[in-house]
C-alpha cells in the first residue's frame, strides 16, 4: 500500500462537491471504499480513479463496465445506485475526516502509530530529528513526493488552476520548494551566509545534501531545511486558502527563522540549540541588511539580492 492510500485508509470523506473524493477508491458511502465492498464490480469497471463529481456528472451516471452486469453484480450495482439517491453535491470542498480519534480531528501521532502497525517503512533520518510530529510527517510526504501540491491534486481529478500562487509557473514540489523565487531567496540566503550550496531537488536534499557530514551536523541541516520548507508551505497555504499574500520575501524568511527558534528549544544537545538560534539570527540580519538597502517592498525577481550562481 502506498503512503497516500495508507493515509486515506485511515479516514473517510465527507462529500461536498465530490471533486476530491474518488468514487470507488475512497471511503465515503459508509466506512469502507466501494472497491472493498464490491470487489467484483470494481474489477470490471473502467476508469477506476474517477471522482464522485465525474461519476455524477451525467444523469445516467458516467460509469462504464467492461462487461454487461448480471446476477450478483447487477444486484450490487442497483444497491449502489439506490444509495446515490441521497447524495446531493454542493459548492464546497470535500472534507477528509480521520477515523482514528473520536473527534475526527487530524491527529498525526495516531496516523504514525497506525502506519508503523501496518509495517510501513519509515526513514530514520527524519524520525530521528527533534521536530514536532506533524513536521516529520510533512517532510516524509515531501520525500515520498505525495505533498498535495497542485500537480498532485490534479492527478486526483482536481480541476482547479494549477499555477503557483507566488509566481504563476506550474506548481510542483520541485518548483514550490526549490525553484520558485521565494524558495530561491531562502536557499540563497543560506548559501551566502554559510557557504552551503542549495539542494538541486527534494531527492538530493534527503539523499546527499543532508548527509554530507557527521550525524549531528546532518540533523542540523535537516532541521534548518524543515523550517524553510515549512515556511514556504505555510505561506503557500495562506495564499491558497486565506487569500493572504506575504508583503515581502522577508516575511517568508522570518517565518522560517521563527520555526528555527521554536525547534531549537526541542533539541537535546546544547550546541545544536545554539547553532539553530545563531543561524536564525544570521539569516535575519542578512535579510534586514538587504531590505534596508533595497527597499521594504522589494519582492520581485528583478530585485534579487544575491548574485550567486546556483
Ligand atoms: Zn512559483
Amino acid at each position: 500500500m502506498n503512503v497516500k492510500d495508507s493515509f486515506l485508509g485511515l479516514g473517510h470523506f465527507n462529500v461536498k462537491d465530490g471533486t476530491q473524493t474518488r468514487f470507488w477508491v475512497d471511503a465515503w458511502l459508509g466506512n469502507k471504499p466501494l472497491k472493498d465492498k464490491f470487489p467484483a464490480l470494481f474489477n470490471i469497471v473502467r476508469r477506476k480513479q474517477d471522482s464522485i463529481a465525474t461519476v455524477l456528472s451525467s444523469p445516467n451516471l458516467n460509469i462504464s463496465f467492461r462487461r454487461n452486469l448480471m446476477g450478483r453484480n447487477l444486484e450490487n450495482w442497483q444497491l449502489i445506485v439506490a444509495s446515490l439517491q441521497q447524495v446531493n453535491l454542493m459548492e464546497e470542498r470535500d472534507v477528509f475526516v480521520w477515523n482514528l480519534k473520536d473527534s475526527g480531528a487530524f491527529i498525526v501521532k495516531s496516523m504514525y502509530a497506525a502506519l508503523i502497525n501496518n509495517g510501513e517503512r519509515v526513514p530514520q533520518d527524519i524520525w530521528r530529528t527533534k521536530l514536532p510530529m506533524k513536521i516529520k510527517v510533512f517532510m516524509w510526504y515531501l520525500k515520498r513526493g505525495v505533498t498535495l501540491t497542485k500537480d498532485n491534486l490534479a492527478r486526483r481529478n482536481w480541476h482547479g488552476d494549477k499555477s503557483c500562487c507566488l509566481c504563476h509557473l506550474p506548481e510542483t514540489i520541485q518548483h514550490l520548494f526549490l525553484d520558485c523565487f521565494y524558495a530561491k531567496f531562502l536557499w540563497r540566503s543560506i548559501h551566502i551566509l554559510f557557504g552551503i550550496v542549495p539542494p538541486t531537488s527534494v531527492r538530493d536534499l534527503f539523499e546527499s545534501w543532508s548527509k554530507s557530514s557527521n550525524k549531528k551536523y546532518n540533523t542540523l541541516l535537516l532541521t534548518a531545511a524543515s523550517a524553510l520548507l515549512w515556511a514556504i508551505w505555510l505561506t503557500r497555504n495562506a495564499i491558497v486558502f486565506d487569500k493572504c499574500k506575504p508583503k515581502s520575501l522577508l516575511q517568508v524568511l522570518f517565518r522560517g527563522t521563527h520555526w528555527l527558534r521554536q525547534w531549537a528549544s526541542l533539541q537535546r544537545h546544547e550546541d545544536l540549540k545554539d547553532h539553530l538560534i545563531s543561524a536564525a539570527v544570521h539569516l535575519e540580519t542578512l535579510a534586514l541588511a538587504f531590505y534596508s538597502s533595497n527597499g521594504w517592498l522589494a519582492q520581485r525577481q528583478d530585485y534579487f539580492p544575491f548574485p550567486v550562481v546556483i
